[in-house]
């Protein structure tokens, strides 16, 4: 058995995002970039008017003047504007030649044809230069960049029709255990329903990604030979179940037949200490642990920074913690280290966590609720409400 910590540097030298694939922009959703991208135009085309009001030569405070002329928004750019007159001007039409600044409406009286203004404003003023955001052919956004709806507007206002992007890892899911019957099944006494599959489905769509299920395989050789070859064809196989020290737990052995080359077996965590990581030629298998909350921990804290990694974003162990402050007294940590599904609200600019301690591994109904893991370390004594702690967002965070 060895910390999480250096389980998780045991991964550490294979993990890397996986190649590049072309997608069309707005199928690329947060997707990563895997190339960098230049801009294709200048930002803005030309000078053009921050404000609607009066384009002028010069200082211009108690004058008249008479209006020559208007210039919109999608007017092509070279109106003149001629000395000792002012153009009415919309924002974002191109500022005339002869002009130095834009006089907004606000600071003037208009009449029929002559325009009264009030006050001054410095030369320059309300003008926004052509390429002042980003001339063409400089860069844009970096290899690495993951795409956000901000990012996809950048981009689209470049006219990137298509982006290069890290591919989306394959994942697919086999649950085992000769008492597990799917969910839509009702089970006969010594039966229970599969859970782990809708975790995982839904906790993969929380990444973008549409994990596929090959159904339950029992605990025997031959039917978990079969399933596992079958997954060991994708980045990613997750097996559920068949990975502790009982007597119909053969999932390790039936990986190490099939060429699977451990990294761990074991990690002090609780809950999910029987936790395993494997590599084969084309990818990673887990053995995640059968109990429902040790399931839900071990993904969390290994499976989604593994798939994040391979998507291209940066990622870890209890990567993304952030701190925050105790409701209510915890008891001391033990021999491994523990983590706690918790709520966090709120409370004067400070996250404010609560947890919920469970019965035990199989007590999924506390690691349903809350959106957050806490973090209880090793031999650590017992905190009190209002103690410092340090706790993981899940998803939908706050
Ligand atoms: P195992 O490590 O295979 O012995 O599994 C440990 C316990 O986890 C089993 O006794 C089951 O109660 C539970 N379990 C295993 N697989 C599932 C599943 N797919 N859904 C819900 N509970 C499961
Ligand atoms: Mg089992």
């Amino acid at each position: 058995m060895i910390p999480p910590e250096a389980a998780w540097q045991r991964l550490e030298p294979f993990l890397k995002p996986l190649p590049s694939e072309r997608l069309a922009r707005r199928l690329a959703r947060g997707r990563v970039l895997s190339e960098p991208t230049t801009a294709e135009v200048d930002v803005p085309p030309a000078d053009v008017s921050a404000m609607d009001g009066y384009a002028v030569s010069g200082a211009v405070a108690g004058r008249s003047l008479p209006v020559a002329g208007t210039v919109a928004a999608g007017d092509p750019p070279g109106a003149e504007c001629p000395a000792g007159t002012a153009l009415r001007i919309m924002t974002g039409a191109p500022v005339p030649a002869g002009a130095d600044r834009v006089v907004p409406v606000e600071l003037t009286d208009g009449g029929a044809g002559t325009v009264a203004f009030h006050d001054d404003v410095a030369a320059g003023a309300h003008i926004r230069r052509r390429a002042e955001i980003v001339a063409t052919g400089e860069p844009l956004l970096p290899a690495g960049a993951r795409l956000t709806p901000g990012a996809l507007a950048l981009l689209a206002t470049h006219g990137l029709e298509e982006l290069a992007v890290h591919r989306a890892p394959t994942v697919r899911l086999l649950v085992t255990g000769d008492e597990v019957v799917p969910p839509d099944q009702r089970p006969r006494p010594g039966q229970l329903r599969d859970s782990h599959t809708d975790f995982l489905l839904a906790a993969g769509r929380q990444l973008g990604l549409e994990f596929e299920p090959l159904g339950i395989a029992a605990d025997s050789v031959e039917s978990l030979r079969e399933h596992l070859d079958r997954g060991l064809a994708y980045d990613v196989l997750l097996v559920s179940g068949g990975v502790s020290m009982g007597a119909y737990d053969l999932v390790e052995p039936v990986f190490a037949e099939l060429g699977c080359r451990p990294l761990f077996d074991a990690v002090a965590l609780q809950p999910g200490k029987p936790l395993v990581f494997a590599r084969h030629d084309r990818g990673w298998v887990v053995g995640l642990p059968g109990n429902p909350a040790s399931v839900m921990v071990c993904y969390w804290l290994f499976v989604r920074p593994l798939l994040r990694v391979l998507q291209g974003f940066e990622d870890g162990l209890w990567h993304g913690a952030l701190s925050g402050r105790l409701a209510g007294p915890l008891r001391a940590g033990g021999p491994r280290t523990r983590f706690l599904a918790a709520a966090v609200e709120m409370v004067d600019g400070e996250p404010r966590v609560h947890p919920a301690p469970p019965k035990g591994s199989h007590d999924q109904a506390a690691y349903a609720r809350g959106r957050a893991l806490v973090r209880i370390p090793l031999g650590a004594g017992p905190a009190a409400a209002g103690d410092p702690c340090e706790f993981l967002p899940l998803a939908d965070w706050p």
